[in-house]
């Protein structure tokens, strides 16, 4: 049997940081599964190919939330990244950390060691901000953060249009504070995406002491007593397994983290017994505590034919947007997921915003299919701060079978309520002068539909996922935690999960930045424990 110091299962924007930041010291022999393959499709590098790989099942689970029968009644698609780099090789590329009280919120809820203080030097550690150093970003790092070398007239008209009313204008998400309307940063580089491979496995992959698997589906923690040994894993039909002299940690994200536990024996008994599973240790909250981005999407028929839907629907646009992307690195192949958008308060008497904004350069009615016919942008709301909670748990005892998700998105009322206020407020931004000159008409909800009624039914049909689940593997001191602040699994030894499910509270803000200082923290902590 294969041994070493450290099994990392999943290839992730967390497996990765932390297979290079464990391998450093050139001191421990490092073990990096992936069930997915190398990031080899050109989609992956070119940034508008996130739009190719939504429904691309080589690079991607394509999991389906449960049917929800609480409030939106239907079924949702969850993305996520199978490939090296996981979600980081298919995400929308947006940069963004969170607000410094998310962080403090960590902290109050008992998790030491995670206030905004104690958690900025990681994200600064990770980076290598093109705009230069200062005391919120950092340049030696290896994650790539660039500004968009293009000015669209569209992002332009639509700050304008905020600043002009009354919203602050801001030129940094992640400096002093989130608040306002401005440019988005993304993870590429040179107009390539910049996944947590590229970022953290290109020197990894020349190092002696790393060996990454991929195609290699970990099917179970082996446990001598409490204690984590052992992986077992499918590679090829094959049944594997291999051993973890120090530790095994898990990085295979909200979804399949909290169903890999469940599948070894870490989870709510009753569960893991009508499954007939072992329990090893029972952690109730092994799954619970699922919270997930929603957003709403407003969108516009334009006048001016210079959006994506123009370039995917006209033969010679795309000739041009290809040879401008190959030549000069820029326009619409070079794009994350939006150039633009801002952060607001549905209300006053909020102390931090609670909705982002992105201009999406494109409409579709159906997420992964073909933009409209006509020039289109999206304007979407996202709830920063939701209070609906869902699970996910096993809905089999076969490890190939997916999880089942139910994130019970909108079933709290003030949930609904904000994302509501937040339409009306992207109306009134939209209706402003320097964006309403470039439109024709705003096509959904569309302006028949005004009365509350009228926009929770548009709400139950068209809410969209923005991809960002947490907390099913939550960091806390009470009952339904599942991991201590330093995200080792209580009850058992040898075990750490280290992703975004360990979040006890979604950040307000993207989750890929967040993800990986998750990393870089556990990193250092679990190098310190082996000192
Ligand atoms: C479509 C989409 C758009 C997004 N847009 C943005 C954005 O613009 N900005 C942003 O900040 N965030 C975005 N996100 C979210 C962000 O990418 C994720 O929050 C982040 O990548 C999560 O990192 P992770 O390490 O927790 O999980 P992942 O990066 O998903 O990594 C988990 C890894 O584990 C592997 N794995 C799972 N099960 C097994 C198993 N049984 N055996 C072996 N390996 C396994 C997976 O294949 C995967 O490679 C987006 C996500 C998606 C899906």
């Amino acid at each position: 049997m294969d041994e070493f110091d450290f099994i990392i299962v999943g290839a992730g924007s967390a497996g990765c940081t932390l297979a290079s930041r464990l391998s450093e010291n050139g001191k421990y022999n490092i073990c990096l599964m992936e069930a997915g393959g190398k990031d080899t499709n050109p989609w992956i590098h070119v940034p508008i190919g996130y739009a190719k790989l939504f429904t691309n099942k080589n690079v991607n689970w394509l999991y389906q939330t449960k049917y929800d029968d609480g409030w939106v009644k239907r079924s949702m698609a969850a993305p996520r990244g199978k490939v090296l780099g996981g979600s980081s090789s298919i995400n929308g590329m947006i940069y963004i950390r969170g607000q410094k009280e998310d962080y403090n919120h960590w902290r109050q809820l008992g998790n030491t060691g995670w206030s905004y203080d104690d958690i900025l030097p990681y994200f600064k550690k990770a980076e290598i901000q093109e705009r230069g150093e200062n005391e919120f970003h950092g340049i030696s790092g290896n994650l790539h953060v660039s500004d968009h070398k293009d000015n669209h007239p569209l992002a332009k008209a639509y700050v304008d249009a905020a600043v002009e009313e009354g919203f602050k204008a801001n030129n940094d998400f992640n400096g002093e504070t989130q608040e306002g309307f401005g440019p988005y940063q993304w993870t590429t580089y040179k107009g390539r995406r910049w996944s947590a491979a590229k970022a953290y496995l290109s020197d990894v992959k020349k190092k002696k002491n790393v060996t990454i698997i991929t195609g290699a589906h970990a099917t179970k923690i082996i446990f001598d007593q409490k204690v984590a040994k052992q992986i077992e894993y499918i590679k090829d039909g094959k049944i594997n397994v291999i051993q973890a002299n120090k530790e095994i940690i898990l990085s295979l994200g909200a979804f399949n983290s909290p169903q890999l536990l469940q599948l070894s024996g870490i989870g709510p008994k009753k569960l893991l017994d009508s499954y007939g599973i072992e329990t090893v240790h029972e952690l109730k909250g092994v799954g619970e505590n699922l919270q997930d981005h929603i957003n709403a999407p407003v969108i516009y028929q334009l006048n001016k034919p210079f959006t994506v839907n123009d370039v995917y629907n006209n033969f010679f646009r795309r000739i041009g947007s290809g040879l401008e992307y190959i030549f000069k690195r820029k326009g619409m192949l070079s794009m994350g997921v939006a150039y633009a958008g801002g952060f607001f308060k549905t209300n006053e008497t909020f102390e931090t915003s609670d909705i982002q904004s992105l201009v999406l350069m494109f409409s579709t009615t159906a997420i992964g299919g073909a933009p409209h016919k006509y020039p289109g942008v999206t304007v979407v709301c996202t709830l920063l701060r939701p209070e609906s909670r869902g699970y996910v748990k096993i809905s089999s005892s076969d490890p190939l079978s997916p999880p089942e998700i139910a994130p019970n998105y909108l079933s709290v009322e003030s949930d609904r309520q904000k994302l509501l206020d937040a339409i009306r407020i992207v109306r009134r931004i939209c209706e402003n002068k320097n964006f309403s000159k470039y439109v024709v008409q705003e096509e959904y909800p569309g302006l028949d539909k005004d009365s509350d009624d009228q926009l929770l039914d548009y709400l139950k049909d068209m809410s969209r996922t923005s991809y960002h689940p947490v907390g099913t593997c939550k960091m806390g001191t009470d009952n339904m935690a599942v991991v201590d602040n330093e995200l080792k699994v209580s009850g058992v030894r040898s075990l750490r999960v280290v992703d975004a499910s360990i979040m006890p509270t979604l950040v307000s803000g993207n989750t890929n930045a967040p993800t990986i200082m998750i990393a870089e923290k556990a990193s250092d902590m679990i190098l310190n424990s082996h000192k």
